[in-house]
């Protein structure tokens, strides 16, 4: 098990009845973002609504301009019309102290700001733009994300570090003091904030980089010297398996040690592929580490000569969509099934004995075996499946076993 979580301070995150900690002893919140043009505010509250669907716990979206920060009170609206009252976070780069002061009901409408300290502002402006910020978050209740990027960060920290290490009879590399330009511009910025009446239990920081060993690195050090909730995420992560696996691999070391209190999976779609999977690998993510459960795991084993038909890939692939589909009814419906194992394997040799340590599964014959799959329900041998309608057979034993296991009544 991952040790326990280091303590942090504790944010909320709130549209009117909906309150997400991030935090304190809150679980680790999973967010995501949207990647339409703000100002269209249907197709962004559309994709806002998909990706709460898909489980996000806050959405950020862009604000760049004023015809963005116009249309987000409106995006706010149309969620509240759908009846989603997901918190939704503005991200804000270079001209975030500009857009907030000319329309006040964006500032309204967002339930946190996301502050780049990197660009908010050059010499005497920095703190003036920042403090802006900072004025009108305090101004509206809402808490902020101190959040540093690798690719924006502030350059004039950065330099006076540099020309400081270059003094030291024993230099560090550009790369450590990189990472420590990092890891001060986020602390320090939200010290700042402190001191300008922000009050501490309101500030969410983060470092992102786009390599593992600097997401690690720097996070360690953010978490032993702050006491700040930290937004975890390899930014940039990529396309496909690599952002998968590279944003899985740093993430995973960090919260297995307790480090890490929101995250957010950067995934580059593929062109027009659906934005939600970064939500689905966020929550698998911290499912498999056991912090989280979201909805029932697919336990499958990965076939080999002995199954060289596609049915029993077919199969588990019906099983994983079916069970994230009855999602919606079953949370509600049914307590504790997210927690629930059902596994789909391939053959005789390590069919029967996955199955039964799963909580239902099915172990479908391979080449050569008889054509039957017997089911296996909390470990005992259950009804054995053959024919056309294995799998139609299977996810209605499925469907009443989670009405007979999870049921609130079956409970009481
Ligand atoms: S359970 Fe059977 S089909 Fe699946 S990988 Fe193992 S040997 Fe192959």
């Amino acid at each position: 098990m991952p040790t326990s979580r280091k303590k942090t301070n504790s944010v909320k995150v709130v549209w009117e009845d909906n309150a997400v900690v991030i935090g304190g002893d809150a679980p680790v919140v999973v967010q995501s973002m949207t990647n339409t043009d703000t100002v269209d505010v249907i197709k962004t509250a559309v994709q806002i609504k998909d990706l709460f669907d898909a489980g996000s716990e806050l959405v950020r979206i862009t604000v760049n301009n004023k015809e963005a920060a116009e249309a987000v009170p409106k995006i706010r609206n149309q969620l509240d019309l759908m009846n989603c009252k997901v918190p939704i976070v503005g991200d804000f780069h270079f001209n975030g102290h500009k857009i907030l002061s000319e329309v006040p009901d964006c500032a309204v409408a967002l339930s946190k700001y996301r502050i780049n300290p990197g660009n908010v502002g050059r010499g005497l402006k920095k703190d003036v733009q920042f403090g802006q910020m900072i004025d009108i978050a305090i101004k509206n209740d809402k808490p902020v994300r101190i959040g540093v990027n690798w690719g924006s960060m502030d350059t004039e920290l950065l330099a006076k570090l540099m020309d400081k290490n270059a003094t030291k009879k024993n230099p560090l590399s550009a790369n450590l003091v990189m990472r420590e330009a990092l890891i001060q511009s986020a602390i320090n910025s939200a010290k700042k904030a402190i001191s300008w009446g922000m009050d501490t239990n309101k500030i969410v920081i983060s470092a992102k980089v786009s390599h593992v060993q600097d997401l690690i690195a720097v996070y360690k050090e953010l978490s032993d010297r702050s006491p700040f909730p930290l937004h975890l995420g390899l930014t940039e992560a990529g396309m496909g398996t690599k952002g998968i696996i590279a944003s899985t691999a740093g993430m995973a070391i960090l919260l297995q040690e307790g480090i890490g209190d929101t995250i957010r999976v950067s995934l580059t779609p593929e062109p027009n592929g659906n934005r939600s999977t970064e939500v689905v690998v966020a929550q698998e993510m911290l499912q498999v580490l056991g912090l989280r459960a979201f909805a029932p795991l697919v336990i499958a084993c990965p076939g080999c000569g002995r199954t060289t038909s596609t049915f029993f890939q077919e199969l588990a692939e019906k099983v994983q969509v079916f069970l994230r589909k009855q999602m919606p009814l079953w949370r509600e419906k049914y307590p504790g099934v997210e927690t629930m194992n059902v596994a789909v394997m391939g053959c005789v040799v390590n069919g029967p004995g996955e199955s039964q340590h799963a909580d239902i599964g099915i172990s479908l014959p391979g080449n050569w075996e008889q054509p039957v799959a017997p089911v296996f329900i909390d470990g005992k041998r259950g009804p054995t499946l053959k024919g056309d309608k294995i799998a139609e057979e299977f996810l209605k034993i499925v469907s009443d076993y989670v009405v007979t296991k999870y049921s609130i009544n079956s409970k009481v």
